[in-house]
């Protein structure tokens, strides 16, 4: 086969069969050439815009030939993208002219229930955490589709149902072990390499590829109470005006965030919601007992008149996966961008209600998340993630089906999100960006604020030459 691979200058270069024999004998997963091979991809790209197999790709069965795979890529020099779960909305795994190390196959879960500890491969997806740790009544924070890859998200934060609680997918990371950009492998935790650490909490795929993750686990479920209530979209000034208020007072165990969308006319989705524009006001309280949860989210029930209410004590699991239906992978195309909010003023509230009603296409999701608890209680400078204060974020998650309306949703997300500066104070969340034909450091500025120095040298440190570069960058910076 004849292999052409972009460098990570942006020349090319073509791999003889004597260097890809050399480098399939070495692995023990396949070593998988771009173009249709006949098969089908195993874990494509989520977002339908960047699909397609990449130039080369190291199918990874473990540790060691992610550390071949790496070797590979810093001695000729080659573009390498990484990839966990393909849920990158910017398409950051996709990389169609370079190698791609995937490490899809490595989905093992190994869970200690008397540490309360769970060993994570770095290609699980969340609904293979939260099986295994639910088997013991456990669980760590995770994000809300099932699909999601733990590594993307983890590295990148991570927002879900236990947050106020129990804090980011991040913030409970004890160790990792990671494979750097000279192919030696570390251990970062506490006590080994805690810079490395601090990073990978939140630094994103920057320092290296995170061959497994270690999370602190807690107490939770298997059945939790669950507030999913939907009210008409042209209600939603007032639903969310009534939303900000039980939010600002609501205990830590309730995690909570106000979602607009467009259900389809899908078995399965009760009648009266088929392509109805609705605000659904949804909410996790995580404690142990399940009927005392449903009372503490009985206010979020009467904001107004609900079109539907799905409430009800629900198991865990059911919930982590209930809107893995909405979001296939491979089908809808995404550019998705979010801001953080100081204050959820009344004017800010109408122009979200004013967007909502005009969003670009029925997948398009317009969303408001409250922060703080165990979020907030972390200091901004002790993990790389410093985003620790500000009570609201709003997210713009544009979404659509049709490649002819491209142009048109982009234009759309980036004015929405233009128009939200007036009310937000400018940082954003990187686990939630589109980039088309933005540079890859876009908004890493706002996002780390202070600790982007420190990245940058931990950077400079472990990946000087910037192998690892396919991701929201931080540029090495010695000194
Ligand atoms: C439908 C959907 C729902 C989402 N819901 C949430 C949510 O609830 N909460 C939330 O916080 N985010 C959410 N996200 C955003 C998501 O967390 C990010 O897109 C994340 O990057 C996805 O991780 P992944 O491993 O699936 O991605 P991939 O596309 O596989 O990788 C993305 C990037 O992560 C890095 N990376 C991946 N694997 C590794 C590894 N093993 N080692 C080192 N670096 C690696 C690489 O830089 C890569 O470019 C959602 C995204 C989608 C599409």
């Amino acid at each position: 086969m004849t292999v052409t691979l972009t460098r990570a200058d942006g020349s090319r270069e073509q791999l003889s069969d004597e260097v890809l024999d050399e480098l399939d004998a070495a692995l023990r997963g396949p070593l998988v050439p771009g173009g249709d091979t006949g098969v089908p991809e195993p874990c494509p790209e989520w977002n339908a815009m960047y699909g397609g197999r990449a130039g080369l790709t190291v199918r990874c069965t473990g540790t060691a030939d992610v550390v071949e795979a790496v070797r590979f890529a810093r001695t000729r020099g080659l573009l390498a993208g990484v990839r966990g779960g393909g849920h990158s909305v910017a398409g950051l795994s996709s990389n169609p002219d370079g190698l791609l190390i995937d490490l899809s196959a490595m989905r093992g879960v190994l869970v200690d229930p008397e540490r309360r500890l769970a060993r994570v491969q770095g290609g699980a997806l969340l609904g293979d955490v939260d099986r295994e740790t639910q088997a013991f009544g456990l669980a760590t924070p995770l994000g809300r589709v099932s699909e999601t890859g733990v590594a993307g998200l983890t590295l990148g934060g991570g927002y879900g149902h236990l947050n106020a609680k129990y804090g980011l997918s991040c913030d409970n990371l004890v160790e990792a072990q990671v494979v750097c950009a000279d192919g030696s492998v570390r251990t970062a935790s506490e006590t080994d390499d805690p810079d490395l650490l601090w990073a990978l909490r939140g630094g994103g795929g920057n320092f290296g590829v995170v061959t497994s993750f270690t999370f602190r686990l807690h107490p939770v479920g298997p059945v939790v109470a669950f507030a999913g209530v939907m009210y008409p979209l042209e209600d939603l000034g007032a639903i969310e005006r009534g939303w900000r208020e039980y939010a600002d007072a609501a205990p830590d165990e309730v995690t909570t965030v106000m979602v607009t969308m467009t259900f389809p006319a899908a078995p399965g989705m009760p009648e009266v919601v088929h392509d109805r524009p609705v605000a659904i006001a949804v909410a996790v309280h995580c404690g142990p007992d399940p009927a005392e949860g449903m009372r503490v989210l009985q206010p979020l029930r009467e904001l107004g008149t609900p079109v539907f209410d799905m409430s009800q004590p629900m198991p865990y699991t059911a919930i982590q996966s209930s809107l893995d239906p909405l979001f296939p992978r491979g089908v809808l195309r995404a550019y998705w961008k979010s801001q953080y909010l100081d204050e959820l003023t009344d004017d800010a509230i109408d122009a979200l209600a004013r967007r909502a009603l005009d969003r670009p296409a029925p997948n398009t999701l317009v969303n408001t998340f409250r922060l703080g608890g165990a979020v907030h209680a972390v200091d901004p400078e002790a993990t790389a993630f410093a985003e620790r204060t500000s009570p609201y974020m709003v997210s713009f998650d544009t979404t659509w089906t049709d490649p002819g309306q491209d142009e048109a949703a982009v234009a759309w997300c980036r004015s929405a999100f233009e128009e939200m500066t007036k009310y937000g104070n400018g940082r954003v969340f990187l686990n939630f960006t589109g980039l088309q034909d933005e540079p890859l450091q876009a908004g890493t500025d706002t996002a780390y604020g202070r600790n982007l120095r420190r990245l940058g040298r931990i950077k400079a440190a472990l990946d000087p030459d910037n192998v690892f570069q396919l991701n929201n960058n931080i540029v090495p910076t010695p000194g």
